[in-house]
């Protein structure tokens, strides 16, 4: 067996925000790979150049965020199953000399929606976005039974487009598009049970910003969730908190997408057991909440 240290890393932009490196570099530790995990700044003019370095450098896999996830796709050799179903790639591995793009993101979204006392089964649901975050949150709630998904995006053509492609692979599924600016949208939200904001808005720059104009759309039998994690509480969970409205963030997501990725990397079986989940959980919050 090669005693040579595993190369991973994150790739975006803005990169500063991701917790990849810290939680990657927990998982690494605890499931005893001898590797390390490095978050890289690149612009999505430079994305070739920097796929070309990492092949270079050895490097053997590469979690992929926003804005290259759709871009990368014209730079893999080949996709999983499940990167096809998505359409959007977050996990890449570089295996002799391959590129091999996968997803993780909506089973991790999957996983995370298993909360004690709810069910999506049958229920409506609503997301803001669609990138390719949004495209996984569609996949794994069609998974969930989700009677019905409404998608809002600030360019519709773009959330059109995802609408049609969803439908041509799972036909049964009740879903449709609806522009950001509708003043329907406070409706749809009260007949809906699931609110997620797949949007970048709400960190960086938006870190004042909600997708929500008018809070009081929110109500008792919605679960808000919120795909950031970095603030811990955005301007959207605030809302949701003064409505008294059930919210979750991004942090659950992230860890179970981040596991996924490993074990693609690694070709392991690697278990996440409640002790280690509970203490990663904790060491993420700690991180972002000192802010
Ligand atoms: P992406 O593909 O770049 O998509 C970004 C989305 O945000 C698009 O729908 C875009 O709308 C929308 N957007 C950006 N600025 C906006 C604005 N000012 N007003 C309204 N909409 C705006 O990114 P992504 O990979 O899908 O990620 C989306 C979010 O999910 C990010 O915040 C990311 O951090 C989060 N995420 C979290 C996890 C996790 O594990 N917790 C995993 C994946 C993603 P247009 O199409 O109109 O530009």
């Amino acid at each position: 067996m090669s005693n040579s240290v595993l190369k991973f890393c994150v790739i975006g932009d803005p990169i500063d925000h991701s917790l990849s490196p810290l939680m990657q570099n927990f998982f690494l530790k605890k499931f005893k790979i001898n590797g390390n995990y490095a978050a890289k700044r690149v612009k999505i003019n430079d994305l070739k150049n920097a796929i070309q370095s990492f092949m270079i450098e050895g490097v053997t896999g590469i979690n992929v965020t926003t804005p290259l996830k759709n871009e990368v796709l014209n730079f893999v050799d080949e996709l999983t199953c499940e990167a096809k179903i998505v359409g959007s790639v977050n996990t890449i591995k570089i295996s002799n000399g391959n590129l091999i793009g996968h997803n993780t993101d909506a089973i991790g979204f999957q996983t995370s929606l298993q909360i004690p006392g709810y069910s999506f089964k049958d229920k409506t649901a609503i997301i803001f976005g669609a990138g390719g975050a949004a495209r996984a949150v569609v996949v794994a709630l069609i998974r969930e039974q989700c009677n019905k998904i409404v998608i809002t995006n600030r360019n519709l053509e773009k959330a059109n487009r995802l609408v049609e492609g969803m439908i041509n692979r799972f036909p049964k599924i009740q879903l449709e598009a609806i522009p950001m600016d509708n003043p329907e949208i406070c409706n749809q939200i009260k007949s809906c049970q699931l609110l997620v904001n797949a949007t970048t808005v709400g960190m960086g720059n938006s870190r004042d910003q909600s997708i929500i104009q008018n809070k009081d759309c929110l109500h008792e039998g919605l679960l808000v969730y919120d795909l950031i994690y970095r603030p811990y509480r955005t301007r959207l969970i605030q809302q949701a908190e003064t409505c008294h409205v059930p919210w979750t963030n991004g942090i659950d997501m992230l860890i179970f997408q981040g596991i996924e990725s490993l074990k693609f990397w690694v070709d392991q079986n690697l278990t996440l057991e409640e002790s280690i989940y509970f203490e990663i959980k904790n060491i993420l919050r700690r991180e972002v909440c000192q802010e």
